[in-house]
């Protein structure tokens, strides 16, 4: 039977809750244990597919399609494991279940209440998957104290009191502010979280400080006291420059020692071991991430380029892929409504040109004017889903004349236009023909999850997959419309170097002659891990090396 580690926040949000948990889970595993990650998120919302990338960051994208927050990226990239729809739970889909059940006459002759309906959905939530995992790490959204976030911690106080100490801990991820002028570490904003825990009868076994500068003993001690925890579970979890340096700090501060001793695991392994094995994993890449001995200048343009977080598996398959070219990537944002001087400008001073994806018109004619200028700069480019969506469009204008080329997601009611990139009505799925139109919904409709994809030999994608079939992970509406322009794109010098099974939907474009231009109707950042980077990004950043002459 598994053991269950629920991670909490608390004092305020964007302490790194995800970050913290994943790396749990990454330094369990360094000590021979499996790990299943889960994630409860209190809002209401079905799942994140509809919310806004300006407000939450990116929607992370699983094999089966789910479409879920950021922090199942950073649960697979640290942990190596593939998650599913069924590890993420929000209010919306216990509440769509709990109805469900409601209206089929499940509960019939009782009232409906959060005790016990509710919280027995999220009880088995918790609990479905779990049997031979040694551990689930189940991370609660939001922050203590927020009103939705009530039933998942009266849960967790169930589930604490029915599987007992020995099978369940509760980690509090916290935050300790530096007041510069009393140079102090202050600890009252995390009494006061820690006693809104205890008040909804839950102790924290552990708590994680996230703050600028290490904890003075004499703060250890004050937190001990006052938040009921024992002083070794006070641990430091400082700021760190990038977050794969966290694991090794936090083994450093004995976290996973102090895990395995609460759950009276372990204790007898031999440090000798876990650290050489913590120096082989994580000392390997600490020590890519600072002394790298190349740089190269990457631009990516973008709508969302104030809020990173909206763009974070791409950021981080690029450092993936740096650390494996033994080089630092420095991202040049290049917000895609940006006068085309001043763009061109900065794309000057780049030596590969990045289009991630993206949803409706705004900022796509800039974004055509940098890959118009990748393709006569023979500059590296790379097209992510809308990426290759404008590419195809870019050629279809600018080369084989095709003036009004556009997409169908452009056209705003009575528009009309050459329309490149349409909705494909229907297509071959995983196993069946799914169909669309404009009126289908917004939630849920989109082509979602991994799809296998051809690729033809002697093509570039080949040379970067080296495999003839891959799968790769989709989030998009729109498709290569090669049944009415096949002709215009040829004529664009655009080629089609893999498409989908049945070779009806083109998933990867390239440019003959070109250094390097490639685009993929997939986004392959999904699946780039810091010990396995993406071959297509390890490729572009090899391409960019060369373009700057620091290659090989
Ligand atoms: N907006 C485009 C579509 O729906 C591309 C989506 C994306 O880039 N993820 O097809």
């Amino acid at each position: 039977m598994s053991h269950f580690i629920f991670v909490t926040g608390g004092v305020m949000s964007s302490l790194g809750k995800g970050i913290a948990a994943s790396c749990i889970g990454a330094l369990l595993q360094l000590r021979g244990y499996s790990v299943k990650m889960k994630k409860l998120d209190p809002y209401i919302n079905v799942d994140p597919g509809t919310m806004s990338p300006y407000k939450h960051g990116e929607v992370f994208v699983m094999d089966d399609g789910c479409e879920a927050d950021l922090d199942f990226g950073h649960y697979e990239r640290f942990t190596g494991i593939t998650c599913s729809g069924a590890d993420s739970l929000t209010t919306g889909r216990i509440y769509e279940q709990v109805l469900a059940k409601e209206r089929r006459g499940d509960y019939l002759g009782s009232d409906i209440q959060v005790i016990p309906h509710i919280t027995t959905e999220i009880k088995a939530f918790i609990l479905r998957n779990t049997d031979g995992v040694d551990f689930t790490i189940c991370e609660i959204g939001g922050t203590v104290g927020d009103i939705e976030g009530l039933p998942y911690i009266e849960t967790l106080r169930q589930l604490s009191i029915e599987m007992g100490k020995q099978r369940t801990m509760r980690i509090h991820l916290t935050f300790l502010p530096y007041i510069k002028v009393a140079e102090e570490l202050k600890t009252k904003p995390t009494q006061h979280s820690v006693r809104q825990l205890q008040s909804m009868g839950v102790q924290p076994d552990i708590l994680l400080c996230r703050s600028e500068c290490s904890l003075p003993e004499d703060v250890k001690s004050k937190l001990s006291m006052f938040c009921n925890v024992e002083k070794s579970n006070v641990i430091a979890a400082l700021d760190a420059d990038n977050i794969h340096l966290i694991p090794t700090q936090y083994h450093a501060e004995g976290l996973d020692r102090q895990i395995c001793r609460h759950f009276g695991i372990n204790t007898n392994a031999s440090d000798e071991k876990i650290e050489f094995a913590m120096n082989e994993r994580w000392g390997t890449l600490r020590r890519a991430i600072l002394h790298p001995h190349k740089i190269t200048k990457i631009a990516v343009i973008g709508k969302y380029t104030k809020l990173k977080d909206a763009y974070i598996s791409l950021t981080q398959a690029l450092s993936h892929a740096g650390f494996e070219n033994d080089a630092k990537i420095e991202i040049t944002w290049i917000n895609a409504e940006d006068d085309p001087d001043d763009m061109e400008r900065a794309l000057s001073q780049v030596a590969g040109i990045l289009v991630p994806g993206g949803f409706s018109s705004r900022g796509t004619e800039g974004k055509i004017f940098a890959i118009k200028y990748a393709r006569e700069n023979r500059v590296p480019f790379l097209g992510i889903c809308l990426g290759l969506q404008l590419a195809v469009i870019e050629g279809c204008r600018n080369v084989a004349g095709l003036t009004d080329a556009t997409s169908r997601e452009f056209l705003e009611d009575g528009e009309t236009g050459s329309c490149v990139i349409d909705l494909m009505k229907s297509w071959t799925g995983a196993d069946k023909v799914e169909h669309r139109d404009e009126h289908s919904d917004k939630g849920g409709t989109m082509r979602l999850g991994s799809y296998p994809c051809k690729i033809a030999l002697g093509t570039l994608a080949f040379d970067v997959y080296k495999r003839e079939e891959i799968a790769e992970r989709h989030r998009h509406r729109y498709e290569v419309n090669v049944e009415e322009y096949a002709d215009a794109i040829e004529r664009a010098g655009i080629f089609i170097s893999g498409t989908s099974l049945d070779g009806k939907l083109p998933e990867i474009i390239e440019r003959k002659g070109h250094p390097f231009f490639i685009a993929t109707q997939p986004h392959p950042e999904f699946k780039s891990r810091p010990f396995s980077p993406h071959p297509l990004f390890c490729r572009f950043i090899r391409a960019a090396l060369v373009a700057s002459k620091q290659g090989w």
